[in-house]
């Protein structure tokens, strides 16, 4: 399979290219010349495979023979090591749990599979990589996790200062080696444009080697349509259609969603709920897209104001705004019913969700209002843990941490703090190098 650059369709990359390169160097994203479909018979035999043999599966129909099946096979047996289950709540209502990796959020899938592949190139051109990424919250956790002590790369995260949970900064903070936490005096936004400016700058890539981690990533993409298989393998009613709920912010996840469902899956509808930060929400309504600086919220995953991914939703569609609204729905809630929800679905389902979660559930109650006759599936893209205060809060109860996550708030924070000018963040990319 080949790749393109969003921005020019004429030119094709290897798999192993884009993955090293992460964005295309005229600004563009990657995608793949084509969506390869997967057979009938698999989707039907579903339930027969595990959730290693979907993933190579679907990984092999995109990356073909530049990697061997045998060392695929390697990268995903070290990178999809823990469960994706689809928990019932309700009559044909489920939460797809993602947060059983080690930061606890589904990023980790995506993160670590791009870890490995990476890995795997680098050590075969003998080279030496460095890692730049924005983040508002759980991918630069899931990212450091993921390629924490990987020969021949180095990592540094970009965060807003203040901006992410205590949680979320330690665990972005507490680890050494080749892994470095910038503190940024500014926004998510300028957190990226520091990243994106850099990937730009021609002197400063060809010194360092610079290549992205982010949902941009080619490699981070994929793996997370795997579990959207895993997922359908696992529902109980499969004659029923099928709509999944997707908490969203710079949309990787969706559009992994929506490539599954152009691979086949059957999967009739995907709702893109989004906190305040409601640009796609807009966007899908009026083919209008106004990119603006993002609102702090609850879900902080997802507070996005110039979501990188809608082009890539737009390649997908060939750009036809009736279409994409044919399989999406989008719709927006703010913080006070981010809370209600978290209420209702304890009150309701037993069930205790965190606020990515919720503002997925609201979208997903609204748009099929309780009908029974859809399955109805909420992704859950964070551990309730990782946002306690608001839960306990909320519910009046006590939420468990986990033993991984609980093991890292005793470590010190190591952070390099730097405004978010792009000069300054330049000259000590360049310093440390
Ligand atoms: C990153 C993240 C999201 C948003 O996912 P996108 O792929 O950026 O749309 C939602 N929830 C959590 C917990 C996240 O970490």
């Amino acid at each position: 399979m080949k790749f393109y650059s969003t921005n020019n369709n004429k030119k094709s990359f290897s798999f192993e290219e884009t993955v090293l390169k992460g964005l295309a160097e005229d600004g563009g994203l990657f995608m793949p010349e084509k969506i390869p479909p997967i057979e009938k018979d698999f989707i039907k035999n579903i339930e027969k495979f595990s959730f290693q043999e979907i993933s190579l599966k679907i990984a092999e129909s995109f990356i073909e023979n530049e990697i061997s099946e045998s060392d695929l096979s390697d990268i995903i047996a070290n990178s999809i090591t823990f469960s994706a289950p689809l928990v019932s709540i309700g009559k044909n209502l489920y939460v797809l749990e993602l947060f059983h990796g080690p930061t606890l959020a589904f990023k980790d899938f995506g993160a670590r599979f791009m870890a490995k592949t990476m890995g795997y190139f680098v050590a075969k051109r003998s080279i030496q990589l460095n890692i730049l990424v924005a983040t508002s919250g759980d991918t630069g956790s899931a990212v450091a996790h993921g390629f924490y002590d990987t020969p021949g790369i180095n990592v540094y995260i970009l965060y807003p200062r203040g901006k992410v949970s205590l949680i979320q900064e330690k665990q972005l903070t507490t680890l050494d080696k080749n892994i470095t936490a910038l503190e940024i005096d500014g926004t998510f936004d300028d957190c990226q444009r520091l990243v994106k400016t850099a990937f730009v700058d021609k002197e400063l890539n060809e010194k360092l080697n610079l290549t992205s981690a982010n949902s941009i990533n080619i490699a981070r993409l994929l793996p997370q349509a795997f579990y959207y298989f895993e997922a359908y393998k696992q529902i109980l009613n499969k004659k029923l259609d099928s709509i999944f709920s997707v908490p969203s912010g710079n949309l990787g996840n969706l559009t992994a969603g929506l490539i599954a469902k152009k691979m086949g899956l059957p999967i009739s509808k995907f709702i893109g709920a989004v906190n305040s930060n409601k640009v796609f929400a807009e966007y899908l309504r009026t083919g209008i897209f106004n990119p603006r600086p993002s609102i702090q919220t609850l879900s902080n995953a997802m507070d996005v104001g110039n979501p990188s991914n809608l082009i890539r939703i737009r390649e997908i569609y060939s750009d036809i705004l009736k279409e994409m609204q044919n399989d999406i729905h989008s719709e927006s809630y703010d913080d006070i019913q981010t809370r209600k929800g978290i209420k209702e679905v304890y009150e309701n389902y037993k069930y205790i969700i965190d606020p990515h979660g919720s503002v997925g559930y609201l979208a997903l109650r609204d748009y099929i209002k309780f009908n029974q006759q859809f399955n109805g599936v909420i992704l859950e893209t964070a551990h309730p843990a990782k946002f306690k205060d608001v839960i306990e809060e909320e519910l009046k109860i006590e939420v468990q941490i986990p033993e991984r996550l609980a093991a890292c708030l005793n470590k010190e924070k190591h952070t390099v703090e730097l405004s978010s000018n792009y000069e300054e963040f330049r000259n000590y990319m360049l310093n440390k190098n």
